[in-house]
């Protein structure tokens, strides 16, 4: 008979965190698959536990995934842990539950600390109804790209990002996002420093070029307005695109981007544009 493959979330700062049914499935299970075997083996030094470790991340999953795979064909029970948080979220372990549940094992999520999770509750933003979307690309032209499919995105929005790079992030979401739209700035969630920054873009920018980021963020921004029922018209869109330009976007983009702002087919805001001398 197969084994089993569990989930368990690790502390994302404060080790207290670690769940009772957590530290019995580490203590119960046959061996743990761990991003990094070092950082795990601090928490099971922490908590008491010997096991047997395997390292599984990001450049050894395939052929690391495969040998996982095996052992829990053969009847052993494996648990997956990340570095911190929930496994499989922004981490390799996606790859393995997919491997698991292809392969008919039962795969058990057991519920803890996550970032983004975390982060949310505590943002003072929506949290009826939002969206996840995980580390932004290290490539200017793609990280704009993610950003601009936001741009009607009326839920609220959640990010993950380093400490390096925030600064360069916030100055693209405020190019597509506009300054105005607030955003809680989420660091060192649990930790001795847990810090949330409530604001706007344009003051975070502002904040975070005077004080350099420091630690792990979590970037909660709120979404866009929604939209009027009204469709928006010729003259709308003819205006918008004459705004743009004026703010020295080039003429295609700025059809592109009215058509995008006003939900409108880009050959009508065309068409607007050019009846309308925009
Ligand atoms: N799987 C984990 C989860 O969802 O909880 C996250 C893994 S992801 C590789 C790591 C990112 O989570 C960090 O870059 C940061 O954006 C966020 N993060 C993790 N711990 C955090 C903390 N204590 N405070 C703020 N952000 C944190």
């Amino acid at each position: 008979m197969s084994g089993m493959l569990y989930l368990v979330p690790t502390p994302i700062g404060n080790l207290g965190d670690i769940s009772l049914r957590c530290r019995e499935t580490l203590e119960n299970a046959d061996f743990i698959a761990a991003e990094d075997t070092r950082v795990t083996m601090k928490l099971l030094n922490h908590l008491g536990i010997k096991k047997n470790l395997v390292s599984y991340y990001e450049h050894n999953k395939g052929f690391k995934g495969n040998v996982i795979l095996d052992r829990i064909l053969a009847g052993e029970t494996c648990v997956l842990v990340s570095d911190a948080g929930s496994p499989a979220i922004s981490d390799p372990g996606e790859d393995l539950v997919r491997l698991c549940a292809e392969n008919g094992i039962t795969v058990c999520a057991i519920p803890g600390p996550c970032a983004v999770i975390t982060g949310l509750s505590i943002s003072g933003l929506p949290t009826g109804r939002f969206c996840f979307e995980g580390f932004l690309s290290t490539s200017k032209k793609s990280r704009n790209e993610h950003l601009e499919s936001l741009i009607n995105e009326t839920r609220t929005m959640i990010f993950y990002e380093a400490p390096h790079k925030l600064v360069n992030t916030l100055v693209d979401m405020q190019g597509v996002f506009g300054p105005h739209r607030k955003i809680s700035l989420c660091r060192e969630l649990t930790k001795l420093h847990e810090e949330v920054v409530r604001t706007t873009l344009a003051e975070a920018i502002e904040h975070y070029q005077q004080t350099p980021p420091k630690g792990e963020f979590v970037l909660v921004v709120e979404g866009a307005a929604p939209k009027e029922k009204e469709t928006a018209t010729a003259e709308d869109a003819a205006a918008r695109v004459a705004q743009l330009v004026a703010d020295g976007m080039s003429r295609k983009d700025a059809i592109k981007q009215t058509a995008k702002e006003l939900n409108l087919p880009k050959n009508v805001v065309y068409d607007a544009a050019l009846e309308n001398n925009a």
